[in-house]
């Protein structure tokens, strides 16, 4: 049987406007999970519109895509064309699963949530000529999932093709991420067992890998297992992880001896009650400074997640937030917009007080204004955003940021990394234009490997600090 795997493009990822080495970053493991299910006989094309054109001039017996919000409207014509041509198609994902009412008119079965458990039973069903036309995950279990195919991934056109998903979904539920919906009627945080995790590991070539896990340190005994499993084996390694793991226990620590180089942390707002009204209880009463500090001691990198247009945001917010981040010396910063996903409790709110502006999915991507604002216009909303990420990544910013840190090889490393992630991009465009970015890793490899702590380390800034 012939199978097409693909992930269309997200809109902003095909904008002008946007950077394309953000969206080269990646492979779609989500499908070449699913790929593991299908038989050796089966002759399976995975395809990434992000790094690569997609073919459409195949005959496939079997489609399947993964739906995102911002690519929806691209996944449902692509089902269309290929529904034409008598293939089979199946939609899967994040969207699929909020709004399967609005999916199942452009396929002839839908997934929702997870799709272990779901792809291998609709693949039977499919081969006994009875599939149904919704199939929904209840069962919640990765332990014997199959070994990922990754030679169905083209490796040489990703950043980071050694990324690695050991668990799935997060112990927490704010109000505005989509996790509660995706997992809606089972089990919404659950991990592979630390053994196959540590073989999934072992598999990967090269030394950098980056666990896109929601929540690495989500799971204290998994991760604690997980990092123990890792010691020794000469990996440097980039993750996610919440305020509250962060400052609890000695999890951090055990990570950062494991090769845990940077973490994505969702500091999401300063104000209490903007993470009272998102339901991000983890965040709320902690000292957010004391978290940074932690991290930078053990020379762990951050990158900080901020939301602006939560309800208690003024027009000063966005200074308020960049200083912050510079002056704790975050390596870089993600800002979004608040944007309400359908299925989650934000936009079931925002619906009931009519606050939601159109349900345009290609505008839903955490860059545009798309549900009425408080304390903020819209047009606030919007620059101020753009100047958060203007501001924040001004040379003279990520000086000073990089000159927070007391060890100098660190304020090099951050120097380095926030500099060469943001302020070199016709040379990104180049290694994408040629095929090469995947050339690039060694000297990311390079850059995060450099992290001993040394007490006798110099503590002079080479950078002036700019105020
Ligand atoms: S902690 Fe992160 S993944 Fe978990 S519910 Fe909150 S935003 Fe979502």
């Amino acid at each position: 049987m012939k199978i097409k795997m693909m992930l269309p493009a997200l809109t902003e990822a095909k904008s002008p406007f946007w950077r394309p080495v953000k969206y080269s970053l990646f492979p779609p493991l989500g499908l070449a999970t699913l790929a593991a299910y299908c038989s050796t006989e089966d002759e399976i094309s995975l395809q990434d519109e992000h790094v690569e054109e997609l073919n459409t001039a195949d005959e496939p017996d079997l489609v399947i895509i993964q739906v995102y919000i911002t690519n929806a409207f691209r996944a449902y014509a692509l089902a269309g064309i290929y529904r034409k041509k008598g293939a089979y198609v199946c939609l899967g994902g994040l969207h699929v699963s909020s709004l399967p009412g609005e999916a199942i008119v452009h396929a002839d079965s839908v997934f929702i949530g997870p799709g272990e458990d779901i792809f291998p039973a609709f693949l039977k069903d499919y081969k006994n000529g009875c599939p149904a036309k919704i199939y929904t995950n209840n069962k919640r279990n990765i332990e014997d999932i199959p070994p990922i195919r990754r030679d169905l991934i083209k490796r040489h056109l990703y950043l980071v093709p050694n990324s690695i998903v050991v668990s799935r979904g997060s112990p927490h539920h704010c109000n505005f991420c989509y996790k509660d919906a995706f997992f809606e009627g089972g089990k919404s945080f659950y991990t592979q067992k630390v053994d196959a995790a540590l073989s999934e590991i072992d598999r990967l070539p090269g030394k950098h890998l980056y666990f896109l896990d929601d929540h690495l340190l989500g799971n204290q005994r998994f991760a604690s297992a997980l990092f123990e499993g890792m010691k020794g084996m000469n990996r440097v390694f980039q993750g996610a992880s919440t305020l509250d793991a962060i400052l609890r226990g000695n999890l951090i620590e055990e990570a950062a001896k494991a090769g845990l180089r940077s973490v994505f942390v969702g500091f999401e707002t300063l104000s209490p009650s903007n993470l009272l009204q998102s339901n991000k209880k983890q965040n709320l009463g902690r000292n957010y400074e004391e978290a940074v500090k932690r991290l930078h001691d053990l020379g762990i990198m951050i990158n900080g997640s901020f939301v602006f247009g939560l309800d208690c945001d003024d027009k000063d917010v966005f200074k308020r937030t960049v200083d912050w981040a510079v002056n704790c010396g975050l390596t870089t910063a993600t800002f979004h917009i608040l944007t309400p996903y359908p299925g989650t409790r934000l936009f079931q709110s925002m619906e009931q007080e009519e606050r939601i502006l159109h349900h345009n999915w290609a505008l839903y991507d955490t860059r545009q204004v798309v549900y009425k604002t408080r304390g903020l216009t819209a047009t606030q909303l919007k620059k101020g955003y753009d100047w958060a990420y203007s501001s924040f990544y001004r040379w003279g910013n990520i000086a000073k940021a990089s000159s927070r840190h007391d060890q100098i090889r660190h304020m090099i490393k951050h120097f380095a990394y926030a500099g060469g992630w943001k302020k070199f991009e016709p040379l990104w465009n180049f290694m994408i234009k040629t095929k090469g970015l995947n050339k690039m890793l060694p000297l990311l490899e390079t850059i995060l490997s450099n992290a001993k702590t040394k007490k006798n380390d110099s503590i002079a800034t080479p950078f002036p600090a700019i105020a």
